[in-house]
């Protein structure tokens, strides 16, 4: 016998895509966020059942070892590459239509050389021909997928995808011009090497989503460890990260660096009168004022409830006093529209420090900062101290 035993590859892939359809099920089940889990696990399963009935094939009858056991197989591939699609965000009606006419045909076509004609070669040819052009597509529409949370997932299905398209496409040129197939479990090489290009897609299609969804997790986690969800601005943890890490600098090539305390006047009051909902888009308009005004090196986070600071490297104290004091005027504009008090307006106060080569740490340069801020408040609120 010349060739791969089919049969064996029948049992490893449906080993392989039961694993694979329960893994899919259960991470679709765990992670909901996540789109195309759940047709990629019926894929696998439909592949699974295909190959149970590919492996009976002396045992059962030939609509079910045949034209229902490679039905299985295509409809299964159109489900895994719908549930791509589907957990990149591609809009996929007609992927899905096109698949339908497709497998419509390919349902008759199987009929007509099974019953009508009898011809292994033919049938090879027809699903050979299916699965080369599903996996082309899939290729291409992995491949140009921009993916922010990892394009080299994508890259390595799109990769397999097209070695399963060139797998297949072969598959249908050397038995076009190959001698006809009696026996399909006794075929040759190529058919065996194209069910182990199968089995390789199983495996990339799986991982790859699971590794991409994994790093858009970690990502996810990353942003939420230190942006501000409200105002969109680092958190405290991380702006402190980035200020030790600048005052280090600062000391070492004996540069100023300066930090701005700022703090709403009065905010409570805003609360009580309009609402907590107008408070939270005084804050984000308070934000968008701050990031507006930045020059792109400085960096600014939400320190607390209505506290912000800023951090300016390579800035002296006397400019820091000059940006506050620009701040404090833009700040103070109307805010914006609303029914109760059509020019809601506010202030905010300003505390200004900095340091040059001198071994002051973080916590004192923040007290110092804090100590201007208190004095400004104690002055009578929307003005600038520094310290
Ligand atoms: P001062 O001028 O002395 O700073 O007065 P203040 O009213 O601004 O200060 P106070 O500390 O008494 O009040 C701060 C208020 O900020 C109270 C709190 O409910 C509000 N606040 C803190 N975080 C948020 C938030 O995320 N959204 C809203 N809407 N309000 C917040
Ligand atoms: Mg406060
Ligand atoms: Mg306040």
């Amino acid at each position: 016998m010349e060739g791969f035993d089919i049969r064996t590859l029948a049992l490893t892939s449906l080993i392989l895509c039961v694993l694979l359809g329960v893994g899919s099920f259960v991470f679709a089940r765990v992670h909901k966020s996540f789109r195309g889990f759940y047709q990629l696990g019926i894929g696998y399963f439909l592949f699974a059942f295909g190959f149970i009935l590919i492996a009976l094939r002396w045992h059962i009858n030939d609509f079910f070892s045949i034209v229902v056991a490679n039905f299985f197989i295509v409809f299964g591939l159109t489900l895994i590459i719908t549930g791509i699609l589907k957990f990149l965000h591609y809009p996929k009606q007609g992927f899905i239509k096109i698949s339908s006419v497709l497998l419509v045909l390919f349902v008759v076509l199987f009929l007509y050389f099974t019953y009508s004609d009898e011809n292994t070669s033919a049938r090879i040819i027809v699903i050979s021909a299916f699965i080369s052009w599903q996996s082309f597509f899939a290729a291409y529409k992995t491949y140009r997928h921009v993916n922010p949370f990892g394009r080299v997932f994508t890259r390595f299905l799109a990769f397999s995808c097209l070695c399963s398209g060139v797998s297949f496409l072969a598959r249908v040129v050397i038995t076009i011009n190959s001698a006809p197939i009696d026996d399909f479990m006794d075929a040759g090489y190529v058919h065996g090497l194209s069910m182990i290009a199968m089995q390789l897609l199983v495996i990339t299609s799986c991982l790859s989503l699971s590794w991409s969804a994994g790093q858009e997790l970690a990502q996810k986690l990353e942003i939420q460890a230190t942006i501000d969800s409200l105002t969109n601005l680092y958190n405290r943890r991380a702006f402190e990260e980035f200020a030790r890490k600048e005052i280090n600098r600062a000391q070492r090539e004996q540069t100023h660096v300066a930090i701005i305390l700022m703090d709403i006047d009065l905010f409570k009051l805003v609360n009580d009168i309009h609402g907590h909902q107008i408070g939270d888009e005084v804050l984000q308009e308070f934000s968008q004022r701050l990031t507006d005004s930045l020059r792109p090196y400085d960096i600014v986070a939400r320190y607390g409830g209505e506290e912000f600071m800023l951090l300016l490297p390579d800035t002296n104290e006397e400019t820091a006093v000059t940006i506050a004091e620009k701040l404090r005027i833009k700040i103070a504009e109307p805010v914006f529209d609303v029914e109760t008090s059509p020019r809601l307006e506010v202030t905010a106060s300003f505390g200004v420090t900095s340091i040059q080569g001198t071994d002051i740490d973080w916590q004192q340069l923040v007290g110092k900062a804090d100590h201007a801020l208190y004095e400004a408040k104690n002055n009578g609120r929307n003005q600038v101290c520094s310290n």
